[in-house]
């Protein structure tokens, strides 16, 4: 941040309030404007709506103040992490958690069965693993924790590591936000995130962003990204960016409270006769919660009357899902693992429906 930055020094829950508003003069409006437009009149910076929308950037904005850096608004989180992958050079080499966001497994599957890239699967809290598959890579891809194992990589270290070897380091940081994590401060070069999930909030949107430091390097990577966005028309609707840039304004007070249910949730979980296994990282509010296979995972997932089974997570509303449900999803990830993603709504509610759903398991 610069040092004439208006709100510097502030936390973060007052910069997600904060942060992207019409400048204050008498009569202004307090919130930005929905430009509705695919052109704009001639000579002026921006001539076509592909380029730039003005509503994208109080969100950028906003995203950009939380992260440490500059953010990229794109039409979903799965583009976001395209326009990653674009800066992998043809036939180059990616290092990448084994278990992830499946979209993005099948993203990195399908241009590696074209010969674009080779994809090395790394387990991402073994350090030394990671390490020993940097050596000739051209990125690495980490999540802040694993969609949806849960498994936490050693960001300042793992990003050390690739920045001596010349690697470009990515991560996803959906599942822990910048509340929890700023993954620039640990030296990663390009954050990823589904702001579809806790960014927005309310289940109601689909849209991505990437974050790059405000660095010369930083500041390169995001022209890089821009042109990608542009050229591959990976851009937001208007609506949907305004939609998120509300969302944003409640983080922190959704996330306080999700967090603080999720730790309930998977202590009283861990205590269920019918748990096997609880994976919890000790922050955020996905907790994954293990039974006896699908046919037991399917009955609990039938039996909840507040959460919903559907797939997705970081809504105000709690969902769990049977992630094995999905072809798509690593054959690694046991048949019997639900995914929950704690809402906000009262913590017995969720714990009462959760343990009558587990009884039938
Ligand atoms: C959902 C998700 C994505 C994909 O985002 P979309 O907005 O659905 O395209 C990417 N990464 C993670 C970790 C996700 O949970």
């Amino acid at each position: 941040m610069s040092s004439h930055d208006p709100h510097a020094g502030l936390h973060p829950a007052t910069r997600a309030v904060a942060v992207g508003r019409p400048d204050r003069r008498p009569g202004a409006p307090v919130n930005p404007p929905v430009a509705f437009t695919s052109t704009y009149v001639a000579d002026g910076p921006v001539d076509y709506a592909r380029v730039a929308n003005p509503t994208w950037e109080p969100l950028e904005e906003a995203i950009g103040a939380l992260e440490g850096g500059h953010a990229l608004a794109f039409g979903s989180g799965l583009a976001a992490v395209a326009a990653v992958l674009a800066l992998v050079p043809h036939g180059g080499a990616v290092v990448a958690p084994r278990h992830a966001y499946s979209g993005t497994l099948a993203n990195l599957a399908e241009r590696e069965a074209d010969g674009a890239l080779e994809v090395r699967p790394v387990d991402i809290a073994e350090a030394d693993q990671v390490e020993s598959a940097l050596p000739g890579a051209d990125l690495l891809l980490l999540e802040t924790a694993t969609n949806p194992m849960l498994e936490v990589p050693d960001l300042p270290r793992l990003a050390a590591a690739a920045r001596a070897a010349g690697v470009l380091t990515a991560c996803d940081n959906t599942f822990a936000t910048p509340l929890l994590c700023q993954p620039l401060s640990d030296g990663v070069d390009v954050v990823v995130h589904s702001v579809t999930k806790y960014l927005a909030g309310h289940s109601d949107l689909v849209l991505g962003a990437t974050v790059t430091a405000d660095t010369e390097a930083g500041r390169a990577l995001r022209a890089r990204l821009h042109r990608h966005r542009t050229l591959a028309g990976a851009i937001p609707g208007p609506m949907e960016a305004w939609l998120a840039l509300r969302g944003l304004r409640t983080l922190d007070v959704r996330l306080e409270r999700a967090c603080r249910t999720a730790a309930l949730v998977a202590e009283r979980a861990a205590g269920h006769p019918a748990v096997t296994r609880v994976r919890y990282p000790g922050w955020g509010a996905v907790v994954a919660v293990e039974v006896d296979g699908a046919e037991a995972a399917e009955r609990v997932a039938a039996a909840t009357r507040v959460w919903t089974h559907s797939t997705s997570l970081g809504g105000v509303e709690s969902q769990l899902e049977r992630r094995r449900r999905h072809a798509a999803e690593a054959a690694t990830v046991p048949e019997g693992l639900l995914r929950l993603s704690v809402g906000i709504e009262h913590a017995e509610d969720l714990w009462a429906d959760l343990a009558q759903a587990l009884d039938r398991a």
